[in-house]
C-alpha cells in the first residue's frame, strides 16, 4: 500500500499502515537540500514507506538524515531494519535514547510488558542502530538541512523522557511525536478536531506534559505535526484540549486507583471510565457510538491507562515496576 500527503511547506507524510490501518503512524519526509526523514514507524510499516519515498521519486541514498521524536517503538522500532536500505542515513536522537538504538535489548524487553503476545505482530524485528550512525541532539540544538532551513530541537518531556521536539524554521512547525497528543483524523469527515493525550507507560509525567505545551505556544508554533497522525493548523486547540483532557485522565485514573486493589483492576476500570467521558464528549457532539474512531480511542486507552496508573503507583512507591509485577 502507498499513501503520500503533500501537506505544503515542501513536508510530505508517508502512510506506514501502522496494523494495516490508516492514519496510524506515517514518516515524514522534508526535501531540502539534506533530506530529511522525522519517524520511521514499526519494522513492518517499512515496506510501505520504501513505497512512499519512491513515489515521492526520492533516491535512498539520498537521505541525510532520520529524525526519532523518541525511541518508542511504534515512532522508532524500524529505525535499524530503514538503515539497511539508506546508506548514507545517519539518525537524530535524543542523548536518553541513543543507547538503546545501540543495544535495543531494554527496549524490547519494555515494550513486551507493555504489548505482551501482540509483540511480535507489531514490531519485529528491532534491529541496532550502528554507534556511528548515530547523531545526538540535546535541548536547543539545531541541524542546518538546507540554507534556508534549520531545525531545532526541545527537550520535551511528559510522554517519555527521551523525547525531542523539533521546530522547522520553514513552515513554523513542531513534529511533535506523542508530547502533546494524538490526532484522531477518523473525526475529520464530522468536522470534529479531538486531540487526546499520550500517556503511555513508563515515563509519563503529566506536569512535565503540560509544561511542553506552554514552550510549544511560547515559540508561536504554527503547525504541529503528530506522531499520530498528520498536521494541525490549529495549535490553539491542541493546547487548549491538552489543558482540557490531561486533568481529566489523571484524575479518573486516580478514582480507579483508590477503589481497586491490583494494577490489572485500576487500568481496567480507568480504560471504561475514560472511555465513558470521551463517548459522552463526542455523543454531545452528534457522533454516535458504532462511530469507528471509539475502536482506535479504546485501543489508545488501554496503553494510555497502564501509564497513568503506572505513574500513580510510582508517584507513591518511587522505584517500582507495577508493569513488571
Ligand atoms: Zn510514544
Amino acid at each position: 500500500m502507498v499513501k503520500v500527503s503533500d501537506l505544503g511547506y515542501r513536508v510530505s507524510l508517508i502512510d506506514g499502515f501502522d496494523l494495516g490501518r490508516e492514519n496510524r503512524t506515517g514518516t515524514y519526509v522534508m526535501a531540502d537540500r539534506d533530506i530529511t526523514l522525522v519517524e520511521t514507524s514499526a519494522s513492518p510499516s517499512i515496506p510501505h514507506v520504501l513505497k512512499g519515498l519512491q513515489a515521492l521519486g526520492i533516491a535512498l541514498e539520498d537521505i541525510t538524515y532520520i529524525i526519532l521524536t523518541h525511541i518508542h517503538l511504534d515512532h522508532a522500532g524500524g529505525v535499524g531494519l530503514f538503515l539497511q536500505h539508506c546508506p548514507n542515513a545517519k539518525v537524530v536522537v535524543h542523548p536518553k535514547g541513543a543507547r538503546h538504538l545501540e543495544d535495543p535489548t531494554r527496549l524490547v524487553a519494555g515494550a513486551k510488558e507493555v504489548y505482551g503476545a501482540d509483540f511480535d505482530k507489531l514490531f519485529n524485528p528491532i534491529l541496532p542502530v550502528p554507534h556511528e550512525k548515530i547523531i545526538i541532539k540535546g535541548n536547543k540544538e539545531s541541524l542546518e538541512t538546507s540554507d534556508n532551513c534549520t531545525l531545532t530541537f526541545y527537550d520535551t518531556p511528559g510522554h517519555a523522557n527521551h523525547h525531542l521536539s523539533i521546530y522547522d524554521s520553514v513552515s513554523k512547525g513542531m513534529f511533535s511525536g506523542d508530547t502533546v497528543g494524538v490526532y484522531y483524523r477518523e473525526l475529520e469527515p464530522d468536522g470534529i478536531e479531538l486531540y487526546l493525550p499520550s500517556t503511555s507507560p513508563n515515563q509519563f509525567n503529566p506536569i512535565a506534559m503540560l509544561a511542553a505545551a506552554d514552550l510549544y505556544e511560547s515559540l508561536d508554533v504554527n503547525r504541529i505535526y503528530f506522531g499520530h497522525y498528520g498536521v494541525s493548523d490549529n495549535p490553539t486547540e491542541v493546547y487548549k484540549q491538552l489543558r482540557y483532557w490531561l486533568p481529566i485522565f489523571v484524575q479518573t485514573a486516580e478514582t480507579a486507583f483508590n477503589e481497586y486493589k491490583t494494577f490489572k483492576e485500576q487500568v481496567d476500570a480507568t480504560i471504561e471510565m475514560i472511555f465513558d467521558k470521551v463517548t459522552t464528549h463526542l455523543a454531545s457532539m452528534g457522533i454516535t457510538g458504532d462511530h469507528p474512531v471509539f475502536e482506535i480511542i479504546r485501543m489508545d486507552l488501554e496503553v494510555c491507562s497502564m501509564g497513568l496508573i503506572d505513574y500513580l503507583v510510582k508517584r507513591d512507591n518511587p522505584g517500582y515496576n507495577p508493569i513488571q509485577k
